[in-house]
């Protein structure tokens, strides 16, 4: 075990550990060759770029001489102090900017700004502000009193002001202290029960390992950090002790915390089973499964996002001539995507989706949870659609989550499309991509786009994942038909 006490704090590792204790041990302690690759860091990294260029201020400077020579933005400002005891913490101040007070430099001071993305400012902004606060304090000998956060609301730049009172300052070097005792410490902070965490974490398949090895609760579909706690409390601690109860019992014991736990024993202890013996459990006669059986075709739709701005930006289309009773030939499989450049050209993109629509009449929409339709119906009434064509379109919709959740129990930690689609042994053509790989992709298509690059490998990559996405859906569905 290596000695960590020299090793300073930055803010990186502060932001990590507010996320995840764990996940700061294994910054420091782990098998950096273990980790991930995510979109997510790059996405934070462009959105503050992209941030701090619409502040478009003309008085401007690098480094602490952009202080001195009293600029109104000073960018990429690294400091350095002992904000703890023996420590040093180290703060990569992206952006100050100047405002009252009395520093050492003359009648202004500084204050810091970060960008955010997300709906809300979170524990992690307040704290992050308050260590890069603590750090210009030391430097400009005078306190700050508020910190900037920027964000982007429908392309308009926003600006909030934090307070940041000594309850946040004393929080913070607690925090601190607390980061420091762990990073110190022989053996890694424990998985965290609140799973969701995990599955934008660089280090998610190193603890997801570790997880389903120790038999983890938080390993079972279902089951979250409260409910984890709920079952701890009656003496059920890992996913072997959940297989065993019988579903009554564990009825009668969980419905003292309220029915709403009390009835979702079966599904959890058949989770735990299926989980456990690594065996998919069938819930239903798949018999039922006609309207699927019986189509003629299908049209399988895949919507991709950016959630900052509430914007579909791809809708993906790939349509099967016929029945799934054949084997398929992806290579045949026409794809087509239409893309809505702006959230506001949709009435163009509305057209082209409906004339697709009309020209395949009757045939079923085949989807991956509730978004896509959501957004589609939404989309329609929003382009004036009749309510009987709304209606027309909602039938033709079938979504493959709610028949897998309906008829199988299976051996997944989730039931993602993800997740379901590896259990069935399909692979996306492009490896570690998920939705935010795509935004991402998204995002430098667009700005290349604006430098005349038209046609670029982002927008391919795009593609491909998203007819990825409607061919996963495809081969679920074409996998629940086969189960007889
Ligand atoms: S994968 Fe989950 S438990 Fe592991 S470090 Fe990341 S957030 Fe923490």
């Amino acid at each position: 075990m290596k000695c960590n006490k020299s090793k300073p704090i930055n803010d990186h590792l502060l932001r990590s550990w507010i996320r995840c204790r764990r996940k700061a041990w294994l910054e420091i302690n782990g098998d950096k060759q273990k980790k991930l690759w995510t979109a997510h860091s790059t996405l934070q990294l462009n959105h503050q770029i992209d941030c701090f260029h619409n502040l478009a201020q003309k008085s401007y400077g690098i480094g602490i001489q952009a202080c001195e020579e009293g600029k109104n933005i000073a960018y990429g400002i690294r400091l350095k102090y002992p904000l703890i005891k023996n420590r040093v913490i180290k703060g990569n101040l992206p952006i100050l900017s100047k405002t009252t007070g009395e520093s050492i430099w003359g009648s202004f001071s500084y204050q810091p700004m970060i960008a955010r993305q997300g709906k809300k400012v979170t524990r992690e902004h307040r704290l992050i502000l308050a260590m890069t606060s603590l750090l210009i304090n030391n430097l400009q000998k005078y306190q700050v009193k508020k910190g900037l956060i920027l964000h982007k609301e429908n392309e308009t730049l926003k600006v909030e002001k934090i307070r940041l009172t000594d309850n946040i300052n004393t929080e913070l070097i607690e925090s601190l202290l607390n980061l420091e005792r762990d990073i110190e410490s022989k053996t890694p902070p424990p998985i965290t029960s609140n799973r969701k965490k995990c599955t934008i974490c660089s280090w998610r398949k190193y603890c997801g390992a570790i997880a389903i090895k120790e038999g983890h609760l938080s390993e079972v579909s279902g089951i979250g950090a409260k409910r984890e706690l709920l079952l701890n409390k009656i003496a059920i601690n890992n996913i072997e002790e959940l297989a065993k109860i019988k579903h009554y019992k564990l009825k009668e014991k969980l419905d003292k915390f309220g029915t709403q736990h009390g009835d979702i024993s079966k599904q959890l202890t058949l989770q735990a089973q299926s989980q456990l013996t690594n065996k998919a459990i069938k819930l239903k006669s798949t018999k039922e499964l006609n309207e699927l059986k019986q189509a003629k075709g299908f049209l399988i739709y895949d919507i991709e996002s950016d959630p900052d701005i509430k914007h579909d930006f791809l809708h993906g289309f790939i349509r099967i001539p016929n029945n799934f009773h054949k084997e398929i030939n992806l290579k045949e499989i026409k794809y087509s995507p239409l893309l809505n450049l702006e959230k506001d050209t949709e009435n163009s993109l509305w057209k082209r989706i409906n004339r697709k629509l009309n020209h395949l009449k009757g045939i079923p929409i085949l989807h991956y949870g509730e978004t896509e339709p959501i957004s589609l119906l939404k989309l329609g009434l929003r382009e004036g659609a009749s309510p009987h064509e709304i209606d027309a379109i909602k039938k033709r919709f079938i979504d493959i989550h709610l028949l897998i959740r309906e008829y199988w129990c299976l051996p997944v930690q989730n039931y993602g499309l993800k997740s379901i689609a590896e259990f069935i042994g399909f692979e996306w053509e492009q490896s570690n991509t998920d939705g935010a790989r795509a935004l991402l992709w998204w995002r430098q298509w667009k700005k290349s786009r604006r430098l005349n690059n038209i046609y670029s490998k982002n927008l391919n990559s795009l593609f491909k994942y998203n007819r990825d996405d409607c061919i996963a859906t495809l081969m679920i569905a074409k996998w629940l038909i086969d189960q007889e």
